[in-house]
């Protein structure tokens, strides 16, 4: 899109350098600040946390960050734990129950990071790098006066209520209630997979379950992630209460994973399985919605929500963090090329990111019912082609690759014949 001409009066008021505020301090908020300020511009980041009671706090999220989210990081200086040990390689993909399995390899590696690790870190390099960090839950009633003190006042939330104040987009959101009921926890006693890879089990009728290294507090441990159909056999997982029965929990986890992820279960060593701390497990679900990606709080007064806050989906396909970063640094470039930041920017910045969201959207709500036979034939095509299966599992890093591919029958099938051409 052409640059934007500001009319003179915009113009005038932004010749001097913009002061941007940003409310959350996740991978959205920190991968905006670390952005602008490395671009000088004043920023302000609000934290409902600090570094130590993010560090203090209950499992969020079992994040896998891709190679392109990976990349953004290392540009801001903020790719601390880029060491190859801590990788993960690849996927190993399985239907329980058929006999349709592959592997296949990332072209670059992924990272699964604990969340409040990450979050610390990288508060403590806005902090080092000159953003203003103040301290405390930023309150409905706050926004519009913080809003009015900063050229634009971003929300980046994530779940938290202040989303509330984008309205839901209907024809983007075709969920009512959540689909998956979410159980993750962190274990120690599950020896890694080979090629450190992430296991993808799909357990029909059942759910998903995901387990890969996992890098927190205190080492590399494994993270498990599994996503219960209401009412399937995996879902007592999600609303058991940990804390009542810790040794009956993990029996209850241990033998979900033998009948529904077995070959996970064949890594686990008995003696030494268990969560790694109290409140290193989380349960709950997620109804997907799709946000307006800008208010105008009152006229002429502008927040934009990136993150979560804007567009939230289950973790089926492990893209929400993916889609903040990207979304941090989409709105990072247009605030550097220029206000006003008025409707009509906020309209282009979130055009821009709905342009990479969509997929990630459509893709992740497809992704919460049973597979369509053009799916399938993807992944009968990956588990006899490993050139195939390894395009496959690199896609997860690229979701606009991934929804051209799984998007539709015609789709599916000019991605298994490229192979075939490509061969012959
Ligand atoms: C189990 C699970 C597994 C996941 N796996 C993956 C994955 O593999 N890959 C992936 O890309 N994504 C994954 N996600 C999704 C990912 O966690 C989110 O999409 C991502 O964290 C969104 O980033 P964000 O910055 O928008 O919000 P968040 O990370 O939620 O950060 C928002 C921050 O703002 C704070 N906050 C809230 N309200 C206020 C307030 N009023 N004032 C000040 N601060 C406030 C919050 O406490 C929080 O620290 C997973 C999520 C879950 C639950």
């Amino acid at each position: 899109m052409a640059a934007r001409v500001a009319p003179p009066d915009a113009a005038c008021m932004h010749t001097r350098a913009p002061r941007i505020g940003i409310v959350g301090a996740g991978v959205a908020g920190l991968q905006l600040a670390l952005f602008l300020r490395q671009h000088g511009v004043e920023t302000t980041i609000f934290t409902d946390r600090t570094p130590v009671q993010l560090l203090g706090s209950r499992l969020p999220s079992t994040v896998c960050r891709f190679a392109p989210t990976r990349d953004r990081e290392r540009a801001l200086g903020a790719e601390h734990w880029d060491d190859p040990a801590l990788a993960t390689n690849g996927v190993h993909f399985s239907i329980t129950g058929a006999p349709l399995q592959f592997s296949g390899a990332f072209a670059r590696a992924a990272s699964f990071v604990d969340m409040r690790l990450y979050q610390a870190t990288l508060l403590e390099d806005a902090a080092n790098a000159g953003v203003r960090v103040v301290n405390g839950a930023l309150h409905l009633s706050d926004v519009l006066v913080r809003a009015k003190q900063h050229d634009l006042l971003v929300i980046a939330t994530g779940r938290g209520r202040l989303s509330d104040l984008f309205p839901r987009v209907e024809d983007r959101s075709p969920y009512a209630e959540p689909q998956r009921r979410l159980f993750a926890g962190l274990f120690n006693g599950i020896a890694h997979a080979s090629q450190q890879t992430l296991s993808f089990a799909i357990s029909p009728g059942h759910g998903e379950i995901f387990t890969a290294p996992f890098f927190t507090l205190t080492g590399l441990v494994s993270g498990i992630l599994v996503e219960a159909i209401p009412g399937g056999d995996l879902e007592p997982l999600t609303h058991t209460r940990y804390a009542d029965d810790p040794a009956g929990f993990e029996t209850a986890l241990i033998d979900a994973l033998r009948v529904h992820a077995p070959m996970v279960f064949e890594r686990i060593d008995r003696s030494a399985f268990a969560l790694t701390g109290p409140l290193d497990l989380l349960q709950g679900a997620i109804t997907p919605v799709v946000r307006a990606g800008f208010v105008e709080i009152k006229p002429g007064v502008f927040a934009q929500a990136i993150g979560d806050a804007h567009v939230l989906n289950d973790p089926i396909m492990g893209q929400g963090a993916n889609a903040a970063s990207f979304a941090a640094r989409t709105l990072g470039e247009a605030i550097l090329s220029g206000g006003p930041f008025d409707a009509q920017f906020c309209t282009h910045v979130e055009q821009r990111i709905w342009a990479y969201t969509r997929s990630v959207t459509e893709w992740s709500n497809a992704s919460l019912q049973q597979p369509p036979p053009h799916v399938l034939h993807v992944f009968e095509a990956a588990s006899n082609n490993s050139a195939i299966a390894d395009a496959v599992v690199d896609s997860f890093g690229y979701p606009q690759r991934a929804w051209s591919v799984f998007g539709s029958p015609d789709g599916a099938s000019a991605f298994v014949r490229s192979f075939e051409s490509a061969a012959a």
